[in-house]
């Protein structure tokens, strides 16, 4: 069955042409309310971004994403393998954030937030357009020759391309490696570190493949975030939207008529002028409906309410509206999907709270040797031997630590020194042997509680295990 007309756009993405070549997109550059106050998220953001590997808190990175070393800083708070049940707590709240913020204001994130949508829009696009010229420009030098104007304006565009997309690897790799390695790296021989070198130049590759050409096709077909909006939107879902009702009143939308009373003819508040189109960075035309090529930009809110402005009609005939809203003209409502997602939400903040004030800065395992018997030794002394650690994750190194047994009489001693030290942001491994008495075994296998010292003071406690023969009694 051949599709509808008014649902053929459905068939294919607006960024592929009818040889299923790409349809490369050439959007107006925005301006008006949204874009100005979209912009001055995006300095805020790109400032975070650019900044939050090169600021240290207690002498902690703020943000750091070690994978090949396990560390991890988060606002400044390090976060250890031990803790990385911490890291899942956190990972599945910013998901049920995500969805309960998709469920209700639809794809806010990837207008306002995202960190592609930012570097896109408010960076190369803008360098772009100041290179180029605007939309009718761009398309004109595309289409002419390679004379000398189109060979000066590209490959200066693609210059600076190259190194704003290096400066984002070097940004990224201090999310990495960590911003002090970085330093270290650049203001020594590259050559050193020829592998971190390599890996860079893949990263700034990868940056300007995205950014260069890539562009909207991250959005529309690569980013899992965008799959998921067709089970995530529904008709209570605030997104950027047509006003159907009105723009297409009773006969349709139609041209723009000084004469015309559009009243009488039926017509919509839609001038068909197609610049809602013209600005859309993903090439689609938003009068068709929700669509998933849409990252809710904005831009066509503002150029349709300049151009409402220009013909003396009311601005919000495209705007930040449910489909709900426009079909019943009702208010927004908190709908039980919404009220349940919060729910779990709150849930896993609350739980998250509770285990970040009990994460200790100090943890320890004692796990007895695998493969190894207990011993006898003489008057009646059992020994077990074991492997210890300690993690510090605090700033400060800990010194003249020492374990001692609590829950029974007997002696703990580490192989190489009886006190040790752990060094900040480090641990401290090796073997110790447990002696008890016999006499203190009531099974074969006995729970010790031990204490785990620094001088006096006590910082951790751990238990292990305890074997002897059986029955002593
Ligand atoms: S900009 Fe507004 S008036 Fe023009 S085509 Fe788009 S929706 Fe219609
Ligand atoms: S339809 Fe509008 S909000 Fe959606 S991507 Fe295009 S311009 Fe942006």
């Amino acid at each position: 069955m051949e599709t509808p007309k008014n649902e053929q756009f459905r068939d294919s993405i607006g960024t592929i042409n009818d040889e299923g070549k790409r349809a490369w997109v050439f959007p107006k550059k925005p301006s008006g309310k949204f874009y100005k106050y979209r912009s001055y998220v995006s300095y805020f953001l790109l400032a975070f971004l650019l900044l939050a590997p090169f600021v240290k808190i207690n002498g902690n990175q703020f943000l750091l994403f070690n994978v090949l070393e396990r560390k991890f800083n988060i606002f400044g708070f390090p976060f250890w393998p031990q803790d990385f049940h911490l890291m899942v707590i956190s990972m599945i709240i910013g998901v049920v954030f995500i969805i309960l913020f998709t469920v209700v204001f639809g794809r806010i994130f990837c207008g306002w937030i995202c960190p592609q949508t930012i570097f896109l829009e408010m960076v190369f696009r803008k360098i772009e357009y100041l290179i180029e010229g605007d939309r009718g420009k761009q398309i004109r030098l595309a289409k002419q020759p390679w004379n000398a104007e189109k060979i000066r304006k590209r490959v200066l565009k693609w210059i600076v391309f190259f190194i704003i997309s290096f400066i984002i690897a070097n940004v990224f790799l201090a999310y990495l490696i960590g911003s002090d390695k970085l330093i270290s790296y650049i203001t020594g021989n590259p050559l050193d570190h020829f592998s971190t070198l390599i890996s860079l130049l893949i990263f700034t590759g990868v940056f300007y493949f995205i950014f260069a050409w890539f562009r909207e096709q991250v959005c529309i077909i690569a980013c899992p975030y965008g799959r998921l909006q067709g089970v995530l939107l529904d008709n209570k879902t605030i997104n950027v939207a047509y006003d159907h009702v009105r723009g297409e009143g009773k006969t349709g939308r139609g041209k723009f008529n000084k004469k015309e009373d559009r009243v009488a003819s039926g017509k919509g508040d839609c001038i068909d002028c197609f610049q809602c189109v013209h600005v859309c960075p993903t090439g689609i035309d938003i009068r068709n409906g929700t669509q998933l090529e849409c990252v809710n930009c904005t831009a066509c809110i503002d150029e349709c309410d300049h151009i409402m402005e220009k013909v003396g009609l009311p601005k919000g005939l495209i705007r930040y509206a449910s489909e709900e809203n426009i079909v019943k003209k009702s208010p927004f409502k908190f709908t039980a999907r919404m009220k349940g997602y919060s729910a779990v939400l709150f849930i896993l903040i609350g739980i998250l709270i509770g285990m970040l004030f009990l994460r200790n800065d100090v943890e320890a395992t004692i796990l007895r040797l695998p493969g190894q018997l207990y011993q006898h030794k003489e008057n009646g002394i059992i020994s077990n031997i074991y492997t210890y650690k300690v993690v510090n994750k605090t700033t400060k190194e800990i010194d003249d630590v020492s374990y001692k047994l609590l829950s029974h009489k007997g002696t703990i001693e580490t192989v190489t020194h009886q006190n040790f030290e752990v060094p900040k942001q480090g641990l401290a491994e090796g073997t110790l042997f447990i002696e008890l008495h016999q006499s203190e075994m009531k099974d074969e296998k006995e729970k010790l509680k031990i204490g785990v010292y620094s001088g006096d003071k006590l910082i951790e406690t751990t238990t292990t295990n305890f074997l002897g023969p059986r029955s002593y009694r």
